[in-house]
């Protein structure tokens, strides 16, 4: 059933779809501008949206579609939101660049297999973890060749700012009066996953970390984000984000037992053992994301062969 757009304030609405798997909902918001509106993220592309009757049910036209992030949940849907709004999409340049390597070449899927493998997973768990990316490159419609975004560009009234993260090339916007569009760059009550996956930037949770620092600094008056609750003082949340990762960075550095450890094996002690494939997935690139902070940390030691990549304590 198709919940129709909730008004957060005036010009700018909520548009809730559903998820299959958890959180089972991603927001996307309509923002009003001089020009007309603006769609920012659009959902995976299975939920049957009926984009003509939300493009019907506003007073202006959609001028454009702004992607946060190339996670399925947020791009999935981009070519049919594209198809009914006649607009261009925008998403960042580097965003593209792993939307395009992930979601469109088929031997993606063998290559994060490799990398889980080298990481200390299991051959046969690697084939599970492979097995429950495809549930989501099904659903992934992403529109090829968007207009290409950069940080500092302006969108509307809106300016776009980078916060890598839990995407190397996540987009945030932010307005004068203080209201920030944040994608999955802060969130409550959930925390956003940052993972290390291969062929990405080498310290993800160092720059997610400096990505909090930035909305500290911005500190937004409210930030409307892809899942959960509007976050109501953003400055507060990110501290709060920090010092999760901050005891999480702990745990992880005390689960080096002085034998090299493999990504794998202590997303065990950081995340229980008992964790159906997709969980076990973003526990390991969670895990190795905290690991690579503690190697550039001087926390731990990075091992590495042609066969296996393992960590040990400083
Ligand atoms: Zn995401």
């Amino acid at each position: 059933m198709f919940a129709s757009p909730v008004e957060l304030e005036p010009g700018i609405l909520r548009l809730t779809l559903p998820l299959p798997t958890g959180p089972r909902h991603v927001h996307c918001y309509l923002l009003r501008g001089d020009d007309g509106w603006t769609l920012v993220d659009t959902g995976l592309g299975l939920s049957g949206t009926p984009w003509d009757e939300i493009v019907a049910g506003l007073d202006a036209p959609v001028v454009r579609v702004f992607i946060t992030h190339m996670h399925p949940d947020h791009v999935g849907d981009a070519a049919a939101a594209a198809a009914a709004t006649g607009a261009p999409v925008l998403q960042g340049r580097l965003d593209y660049e792993q939307c395009e390597r992930v979601w469109g070449s088929p031997d993606w899927p063998r290559r994060i297999a490799d990398w889980f493998i080298l990481n200390g997973v299991p051959e046969p768990v690697a084939e599970e973890l492979l097995q429950s990316g495809h549930v989501f490159a099904d659903f992934v419609r992403f529109a090829w060749n968007p207009v290409p975004v950069e940080p500092g560009n302006e969108v509307g009234e809106w300016r776009v700012f980078a916060t890598p993260g839990h995407a190397d090339g996540h987009l945030a916007l932010l307005r004068d009066d203080g209201v920030m569009i944040a994608g999955d760059h802060v969130l409550t009550p959930i925390t956003p996953a940052i993972g290390l996956y291969p062929e990405s930037r080498p310290d993800p949770l160092g720059d997610y970390l400096a990505s909090l620092a930035l909305v500290e600094e911005l500190a937004p008056r409210v930030a409307y984000s892809g899942h959960g609750e509007p976050v109501l003082d953003p400055a507060a949340r990110a501290r709060e984000i920090v010092a999760h990762h901050d005891r999480r960075l702990d745990a992880a550095q005390a689960a080096l037992d002085g034998e090299p450890r493999s990504g794998y094996e202590l997303s065990h002690a950081l995340f229980g053992r008992e964790l159906p494939p997709i969980q076990r997935r973003f526990a390991v690139a969670e895990t190795l994301s905290h690991l690579e902070r503690l190697v550039v940390l001087g926390r731990a030691v990075r091992h590495e062969d042609d066969r296996m990549v393992s960590y040990t304590a400083a």
